[in-house]
């Protein structure tokens, strides 16, 4: 076996070992390079199942709960998409293979520059990013079928919630910043919102306003 078929086969068996089974997830997983997400100092740890540093100062999620969120998510081929935090824009680019359109928006626009680039390396067409302050959505593509916040919020953001298709799914850490958050999942029904605790997960903050760079 080549040196890159035994790590992707790794990198799918830990993605399994911690229970990440939905074949489209998976499937996704293989297809999208973490390599090319991550740069730099810790390149060559793209493949392990560990949060890596990136640019100004945040972090690229470890791919096992890339693929846990992922999965709660149940995103289908029809469903329009918001990420908020595109950070190095992997979970963006997990996204675009399950979903019919992303957008993901971050405060950083050299995390947006960067991320904008590496989609357009590798042709993934149905992505939008945006340098935004992702708190307060996209009213302008609302509403969403799915919504995914990877910076933890103390509550869900209000115009999150609004932003949120009847019958739509949310999942998002909430929790302090500097302690453990709980990955929560909200589901929109006709009559309000259904709140769902997943696991324990640790987050960047979500921050108000706009970055320096
Ligand atoms: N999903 C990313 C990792 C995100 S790290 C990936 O796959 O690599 C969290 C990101 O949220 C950071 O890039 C940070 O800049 C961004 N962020 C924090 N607060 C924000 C806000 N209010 N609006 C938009 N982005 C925000």
């Amino acid at each position: 076996m080549s040196d890159e078929a035994e790590r992707k086969m790794r990198f799918l068996y830990a993605l399994r070992s911690k229970g990440v089974t939905d074949a489209r997830v998976l499937g996704a997983m293989e297809t999208v390079d973490r390599g090319v997400f991550v740069t730099g100092l810790f390149a060559e740890r793209a493949y392990e199942d560990m949060p890596l540093p990136i640019a100004c100062g945040q972090t690229i999620s470890q791919p096992s709960v890339v693929g846990l969120m992922t999965q709660a998510l149940a995103v289908s081929a029809r469903d329009k998409v918001l990420e908020v935090g595109t950070g190095s824009g992997y979970q963006a680019a997990i996204l675009s293979q399950l979903a019919r359109r992303v957008y993901t928006v971050d405060r950083h626009r050299r995390l947006v520059r960067e991320a904008e680039a590496r989609f357009a390396a590798l042709g993934l067409a149905n992505i939008t990013a945006l340098t935004a302050d992702g708190s307060f959505g996209l009213p302008d593509q609302a509403p969403f079928d799915r919504i995914l916040v990877t910076a933890a919020a103390e509550d869900p953001p209000g115009p999150l919630l609004a932003q949120l298709r009847i019958g739509g799914i949310m999942v998002l850490p909430v929790g302090q910043s500097d302690a453990v958050q709980s990955l929560i999942k909200v589901t929109r029904g006709e009559r309000g919102y259904d709140y769902e605790e997943l696991r324990p997960v640790r987050f960047v903050p979500l921050v108000e306003g706009l970055g320096q760079d």
